[in-house]
This record gives structure tokens, C-alpha cells and sequence, in this order.
């Protein structure tokens, strides 16, 4: 047997390597940093929860390069919410919080891309919230740093500029939910596996863009990631 048409594999480069990291599921943590989470209307208490984003909405941007993104349809307030990813390199359930870290393939930098006005009006209608966050090249991402190299990234700057400007900036150590307990409170609701993705949750400072803007972020350690919205 062949396949109809060929098969479609998202794939992320890794740094320092000429292999690629194959992209199996991309999920998301919503609210992880206290003053996000304020900023979206919470008390900054509450516990934090996931969604997904299709594998094909990964864009892989190299360093040193400005990635050309396309100013989705249906919405009128893009926002950038920077984020430190966690790519998953062996898989399991129920993984305990001290041994999560050896599930780590590595770290990269990820733009979750929002349409916010189309995600608050599913949100406040209690439907699902595929049409703001899951669209088309919704999720630009650096190469990935293998944890051999990086080590465990429990703190450092994670920032975003557009057109020069700071918007965003924290501390990885400001997580509420630390990587590892993402990935363990996670593993109890799905079957991690080789090729996931985890975006863990973006700073205050989330704002509106348009075509023509360059955003552009980093954490510390791992590349800068730079997109212009075409
Ligand atoms: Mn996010």
C-alpha cells in the first residue's frame, strides 16, 4: 500500500545537530504566569489548564532570520504571547514531578499567536477555543536546545519587543506551574509521547498587533525568535 498523497510531518530543527525533531501534538498551558493571568481577568489563583494547536501550525524560525508570518483572516486583535516550549523526547503517564525532566528533549522559543477577540467571545460563550489560538501559523518556533546542552531551565529573562519596544518580560522562575509539574500534571490527562510540544505560558504584557510589525523575543539561553506579520 502508499499513501494517497504524501503524508504531512511537522518537523522542528535542533540546534547543533543536523537531524530534526518530528512534531507529534502541540499542547499549551493557559495562565501561567501570575500577572497574565490578571490581565485576563482571573485572580491569578486558579489552577492552570491546557489546549492544543495543531502540529502544522508550527513555523520554524531560524536565528538570525525574520520569519514572514501571515496576518490571519477573521480578526481585528492579533496578539503575541512569547513562550518558553518544552519539547518532549521520551514518553509516559502519571510522570511524577521529580522525574520529569528526564522526558525532556530540550527547550525552544514559541510565539502562541492569539486571535484574542475571537478566543474571548468562545470563552465567555463556553465553546472551544480552536478558532482564536489553533489557526494557521499560529505557533513560530526557534530550533530546539537539547537539554544535554541547556540543562534544566527553571529561571532566566523571557521578553518580547515589537518594533523595537518591550512588551512583554519576566522570569522563568515566575512560572506558577514549573516545567516539570506541567509536564507531570499534564501526563495525567494524556499519553506524552516522543515529538510533543508544551507551550508553557507567556508573561504579562500581551498586546495587539497588525501587518508590518516585527515581533521579536527570546529566553534566556536559547536563540531570539523574530517574525514580521505579512
Ligand atoms: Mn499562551
Amino acid at each position: 500500500m502508499s499513501y494517497a498523497f504524501p503524508p504531512f510531518q511537522a518537523a522542528v530543527p535542533i540546534a547543533g545537530s543536523e537531524e530534526l525533531f518530528p512534531v507529534r501534538r502541540v499542547y499549551c498551558v493557559g495562565r501561567n504566569f501570575a500577572e497574565h493571568a490578571r490581565e485576563m481577568g482571573s485572580d491569578g489563583r486558579e489552577l492552570p489548564f491546557f489546549f492544543c494547536k495543531p502540529a502544522d501550525a508550527i513555523v520554524p524560525v531560524a536565528p538570525g532570520t525574520t520569519g514572514r508570518i501571515a496576518y490571519p483572516p477573521k480578526t481585528d486583535n492579533l496578539h503575541h504571547e512569547i513562550e518558553l516550549v518544552a519539547a518532549i523526547g521520551k514518553g509516559g503517564s502519571n510522570i511524577p514531578v521529580d522525574q520529569a525532566g528526564a522526558h525532556i528533549f530540550g527547550y525552544a522559543v514559541g510565539l502562541d499567536m492569539t486571535r484574542r477577540d475571537l478566543q474571548f467571545a468562545l470563552r465567555d460563550k463556553g465553546r472551544p477555543w480552536e478558532l482564536g489560538k489553533a489557526f494557521d501559523q499560529s505557533a513560530p518556533l526557534s530550533p530546539i536546545h537539547p537539554l544535554s546542552e541547556t540543562g534544566v531551565i527553571d529561571h532566566g529573562a523571557i521578553w518580547l519587543k515589537v518594533n523595537g519596544q518591550e512588551k512583554q518580560r519576566s522570569d522563568i522562575s515566575n512560572l506558577i506551574w514549573s516545567v516539570a509539574e506541567v509536564i507531570s500534571n499534564l501526563s495525567e490527562y494524556f499519553t506524552l509521547a516522543p515529538g510533543d510540544l508544551i507551550f508553557t505560558g507567556t508573561p504579562a504584557g500581551v498586546s495587539k498587533v497588525i501587518q508590518g510589525d516585527t515581533l521579536t523575543g527570546g529566553v534566556d539561553g536559547l536563540d531570539e525568535i523574530s517574525i514580521t506579520l505579512v
